[in-house]
């Protein structure tokens, strides 16, 4: 059997809504798949809802941020629980992170002398059928780069660093690898993180 465990939706960066990425998944005749969206679970269900109706194998799973040794690093999930109250409190935190990534970006540039501000920032409507992020489709629309790689070789430097994965103040269960205590998951080591990624 054909399998794919790592699959992103609109939940997060990915460009496909459930319904697209049940529809890919069958054509390309894999059997078992898994839906890793970052630091959120809200695709599992509706997922998991269309691929029982198709009989296909789902695995419920998440890509979580965490930091490790002072390094940010994704952890992929596999076999979570979408109800589970501490899991959802840990991937709530990792949201308030990352929209602190994404406002941080603009005023980073901003203070470099962008044309760019977080009023404007605020207003703007994010369409997540282009994948990527807040940040970055903004900064796209307002032509300062073309794409991630043009983001991160250009506008970012040296003097301009990235906002890193471990700022503003790491939440305890950050500071070591693993699911927080109560978490019945299985965690895996995914790639070390990148701005990129
Ligand atoms: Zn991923």
């Amino acid at each position: 059997m054909r399998a794919d465990l790592h699959i992103h939706t609109t939940a997060s960066d990915g460009r496909w809504t459930p319904e697209e990425v049940v529809a890919h998944v069958r054509a390309a005749g894999i059997g078992l798949f898994a839906i890793t969206d970052h630091d959120t679970l809200a695709h599992v269900a509706p997922t998991a809802d269309l691929a029982r109706r198709v009989g296909l194998a789902f695995l419920p799973a998440a890509e979580v941020s965490a930091v490790v040794n002072g390094t940010g690093v994704h952890i992929l999930a596999y076999g979570v629980d979408p109800t589970d109250p501490v899991l959802n409190r840990m991937l709530e935190e990792n949201r308030r992170r990352l929209n602190w990534v994404n406002e941080e970006t603009i005023r980073r540039l901003a203070r470099a002398g962008y044309p760019v501000d977080l009023d404007a920032y605020a207003t703007y409507q994010h369409d997540p059928s282009r994948g990527g992020w807040k940040a970055l489709n903004f900064l796209i629309d307002s032509g300062l780069c073309q794409d991630v790689r043009d983001l991160m070789d250009r506008l970012f430097t040296e003097s301009i660093p990235p906002p890193g994965p471990t700022s503003p103040t790491p939440p305890r269960w950050q500071r070591r690898p693993g699911p927080p205590e109560g978490c019945r998951c299985w965690p895996t080591p995914a790639c070390p993180f990148t701005a990129r990624g």
